[in-house]
């Protein structure tokens, strides 16, 4: 009898891990009305995406739903691919009230500890908009931007995955003209930029930025007229490669432009110094431009003469092919609007520039995905690829202000938002539970 019992007790706990072992591995069922491909532009219908262990585990019409799986239905809904800001600066935000929009008086004004809670909100914002890849280029406080980054990949706080530069790397000054009491008693430049003169300098600058947690290494090619060489961006690039790294360079001058094609970098950010011959060079040396095409609706924050440059060199790049991926630079405040709504603004650009549709969302996500280097790991919706995806009304293909409104977001194979309403609470946890030693 006592034999009994206890084999009675051993099949019960077979019997429990046997039941219990689907949960261990909870499927989700997304039923797609539409479901996007933005590297084909093409539309499939009706689609069933299984998502398991927060991978993308198959994809296609008529797929079995396995038994326990939970089921969400945006069968009314277009589901794509997560969005991509190539250029945002998410601890920055100048504004009209204290600081008159001047950057420089924030960096004075306000903490790294409060930027880096700035930053995590704003990553919210975007994540809501639907960016579930920012690229953050400097300018984000002492290493704010690394702790978002590390916060976000531990499992503390819901985020963007964020590909961060760390401090932006420039000759003498970076892109501030201090005083010299300032610069030289109070060394004002660092941390918003890290001064690299010399050869050694510049190792050594991007050795620390790979210390503390930068994944793309962000330079100065030109804020200052001594700006840096061809044969000095080729040291960054190779020093940045050691540690796998590629180097995006802050370009304002058409000489900038070329001694950075010319070195071979790996995106350029701002417009201001690509002109066609350059659009030229940079599609044949395959070039990722992150032009940052403020739109004129955000009043103030260009002008009417320097918009129509910038929606006639995007259409220029465009024309000649260049690799172009959507990037905001968004670093400020506008009343009324949250950081993702302001960068979701920026389609108002290559709306104006007659860029088709297809192509923008292309910008926004494929090349976005490119451009991070995330293919391998997270942005297709593609089996054995981490599940990010969001879910809007309408067709962006048809219409790309569809963008406009995400009902839904899911970010690692989790729903963060569902019917248009942030739904955050698996995201948040007290301690780290993706492992502590990401760095
Ligand atoms: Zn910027």
């Amino acid at each position: 009898m006592q034999i009994v019992t206890r084999y009675r007790a051993l099949f019960q706990i077979l019997l429990l891990v046997a039941v219990s072992t689907p949960l261990a591995s909870q499927v989700t069922a997304i039923r797609a009305g539409r479901l996007i491909d933005p590297e084909t532009g093409t539309v499939s219908t009706n689609q069933i995406i299984l998502v398991e262990d927060g991978k993308f585990a198959a994809i296609g019409q008529g797929l079995t739903i396995p038994r326990g799986a939970e089921v969400i239905d945006l069968s009314d809904l277009t589901v794509l691919p997560g969005l991509v800001d190539a250029h945002n600066h998410l601890a920055l935000t100048y504004k009209q009230v204290p600081e008159n929009n001047v950057y420089y008086l924030t960096y004075v004004m306000e903490s790294t500890p409060l930027r880096a809670i700035q930053a995590v909100s704003n990553g919210i914002q975007m994540l809501t908009s639907g960016f579930t890849i920012v690229r953050d280029m400097g300018n984000n406080a002492n290493y704010a931007d690394a702790a978002l980054r590390i916060a976000i990949e531990q499992g503390w706080i819901p985020g963007p995955t964020i590909i961060n530069s760390g401090l932006i790397i420039g000759g003498m000054g970076g892109q501030f003209w201090p005083t010299p009491e300032m610069a030289l008693d109070k060394g004002i430049v660092y941390p918003e930029y890290l001064d690299a003169d010399t050869p050694d300098e510049i190792i050594k600058a991007v050795r620390q930025n790979a210390l503390f947690g930068a994944r793309v290494i962000k330079i100065c090619v030109d804020c200052k007229p001594w700006g840096y060489s061809t044969e000095e961006i080729r040291l960054f690039i190779s020093e940045a490669a050691k540690i796998g790294m590629k180097v995006e360079g802050h370009v304002q001058t058409v000489e900038g432009a070329r001694r950075a094609i010319d070195a071979g970098i790996w995106s350029i950010a701002h417009d201001r110094g690509l002109t066609d011959e350059m659009h030229k060079l940079m599609a044949e040396k395959g070039i990722w431009r992150a032009g940052t095409e403020t739109p004129i609706s955000l009043t103030g924050h260009t002008t009417p003469e320097r918009y129509a440059a910038t929606v006639s060199r995007l259409r220029n790049a465009w024309e000649n092919k260049v690799p172009l991926t959507f990037s905001t630079d968004a670093d400020y405040y506008v009343p009324g609007k949250h950081r993702g709504e302001v960068a979701i603004e920026f389609i108002e650009t290559w709306k104006a520039a007659g860029i088709p549709n297809a192509d923008i969302l292309r910008a926004m996500t494929i090349n976005g995905f490119r451009v991070s280097e995330t293919m391998a790991s997270r942005g297709p919706i593609k089996p054995g690829l981490i599940a990010d995806l969001i879910a809007v009304r309408g067709n962006p293909l048809e219409q790309i202000d569809a963008l406009r409104d995400v009902r839904f977001v899911m970010k690692d194979g989790m729903v963060f938002k569902r019917d248009g309403v942030m739904t955050p609470e698996r995201f948040f946890h007290g301690g780290p539970v993706n492992g502590w030693n990401i760095r």
